[in-house]
């Protein structure tokens, strides 16, 4: 297949934090390559910003490395490794104080994209707006990208939101949801807006539920302390669920346009039920073998911080009353996996003698592992005998679309980061979208704490707790099964 590559105008890209951990997994390989596909303009340049000191060539070895590390199997022609180091400097840099910034500001160019990446913990967001605006580099050419998390709750998100409208335009703010960028997440408004078959259908009426699944193999880890004052609610569901579910649920937006799209995930938040306590099964998971539990990864040993969340939710408006949506998210589970499953209603009647049952079709709809899709059909076991009917899966599963070994399956931070540069925010969340996803909910965060409810311990390796297989059970519904 060939794919059209449309080189990007020249930028100048700074990633603040570029010696940490993002920068070294996802954004530095990004980068490179989009620099392989043939994106990167000649001119392009990326600046390396961190607190610590080191000479561009230092930098250059640490990239190199991150590439070695990261990119492994991914081809790209001998010596564009290179001709890519040679596009990148450093520039050692205090968020909170003056070290760097008249470099920083000496090295810009004028008339070229400026794009500045703000990968660092979100209290030097505001002092990295700021300071920008002082050294006289926040003009009406320059973006900024925002990690998550963007606040956590509602009035610190507003502050936020405040603090960086000080110095720049909501349109020069680019809020990342890397789930956004992934080839899937397109797809699914693609195939919701591209197609006759299935916007039809798409509703209550045809529906019966829908459910999404972010499950993990890994603990807390060493982010237990950080993670601890968050929660799978916060870290989550606020931002990652909240997204495919707008994407899931929204009205077809009248073009794909960056407000367009974003006015109509933000009509989804706003007519979100408020969950009853009886909907949300909260869990913390047990130690097992060698792997410690949740609170030994903790200080707090009477900790109430929840490591996996299931939550049933219903969206009041004509397209989807009626039609439960049931989420999930959880660390430590029995397998890596995150799919958004869409399971239509039963058919009314079975006219086949020989067919036990009726039938319903599920379009599954895969983030990781395997990005793709497949939609359960019914059709005719084959060979003589009577009509007997299977499920077989309608299987599109990208990698194989797209490449041999899946390799031109782009990740989401090469999109995303390209989308920055083109200055299109469709795939990024906009101000009064984040508000609007903490207004709903802080409620029932203050809900559970106030009525000092305690997270259910789980089997590491399960599904969950107990529980959460019965908030779907009681609705004569079940999960599917999370497996790799
Ligand atoms: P990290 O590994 O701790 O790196 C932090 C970076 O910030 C380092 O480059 C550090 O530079 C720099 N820094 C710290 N204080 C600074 C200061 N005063 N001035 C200038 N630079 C300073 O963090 P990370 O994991 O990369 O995460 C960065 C952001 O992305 C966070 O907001 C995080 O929540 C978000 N995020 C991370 C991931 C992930 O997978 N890591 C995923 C999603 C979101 P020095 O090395 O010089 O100290």
């Amino acid at each position: 297949m060939v794919s059209r590559v449309i080189p990007v105008e020249s930028f100048d890209l700074v990633i603040f934090g570029g010696t940490g951990d993002l920068a070294r997994r996802k954004i530095l390989p990004a980068l490179f390559r989009r620099f392989c596909a043939g994106q990167m303009e000649d001119g392009a340049r990326i600046i390396g910003a961190a607190r610590s000191e080191h000479t561009t060539a230092e930098y250059r070895r640490f990239v190199a490395e991150a590439i070695a590390e990261f990119n492994a199997g991914r081809s790209c022609e001998t010596g564009t490794l290179d001709a890519f180091l040679d596009s990148i400097s450093f520039v050692q840099i205090d968020a909170m104080g003056d070290t760097g910034w008249s470099e920083l500001a000496g090295l810009m160019q004028p008339d070229r994209v400026r794009a500045f990446y703000f990968s660092v913990g979100p209290s030097l967001f505001g002092p990295l707006a700021e300071r920008l605006h002082q050294h006289g580099m926040a003009d009406s050419d320059t973006r900024i990208v925002v990690e998550k998390p963007f606040g956590r709750d509602l009035d610190s998100a507003r502050a936020l939101n405040v603090t960086l409208a000080q110095h720049f335009d909501e349109s020069q703010i680019y809020r990342i949801d890397h789930y956004l960028g992934k080839e899937t997440v397109q797809n699914l408004m693609a195939v919701r807006f591209g197609n006759m078959l299935f916007e039809p259908l798409w509703n209550s009426q045809y529906v019966d539920h829908i459910q999404i699944t972010v499950a993990e193999t890994v603990g807390v880890g060493g982010r237990g302390e950080y993670y601890d004052k968050s929660g799978a609610m916060r870290d989550m569901v606020q931002n990652h669920l909240m997204q495919l579910l707008c994407l899931i649920a929204m009205e077809p937006p009248a073009k794909f346009d960056p407000d367009a799209v974003r006015d109509e995930k933000l009509k989804v938040i706003r007519a979100l039920d408020a969950v009853r306590a009886e909907d949300i099964v909260r869990g913390q998971y047990l130690a097992e073998a060698e792997k410690p539990g949740y609170l030994e990864h903790v200080d707090d040993q009477t900790s109430r911080t929840e490591s996996f969340i299931a939550l049933k939710l219903g969206i009041s408006n004509w397209r989807w009353a009626g039609t439960p949506f049931y989420l999930r998210t959880g660390k430590r589970l029995r397998a890596r996996t995150s799919e958004i499953a869409v399971v239509f209603k039963e058919t009314p009647h079975s006219i086949f003698e020989d067919d036990g049952g009726r039938h319903r079709n599920i379009l599954t709809i895969r983030l990781q592992p395997n990005e793709g899709m497949d939609l359960g059909v019914t059709i005719k076991e084959p060979g003589p005998g009577g009509m007997r009917l299977i499920d077989v899966p309608l299987d599109m599963t990208f990698a194989d679309a797209l490449g041999p070994d899946g390799e031109d399956v782009p990740d989401a931070y090469e999109r995303l980061i390209m989308d920055v540069v083109r200055g299109n925010q469709t795939l990024f969340m906009r101000g009064d979208e984040v508000e609007a996803a903490w207004a709903w909910t802080d409620p029932l965060i203050a809900a559970w704490e106030a009525r000092g409810d305690r997270p259910q311990a789980y089997e590491s390796g399960s599904s969950g707790p107990e529980d959460a297989l019965m908030l779907m059970h009681r609705d004569g519904r079940r999960w599917r099964e999370i497996r790799p």
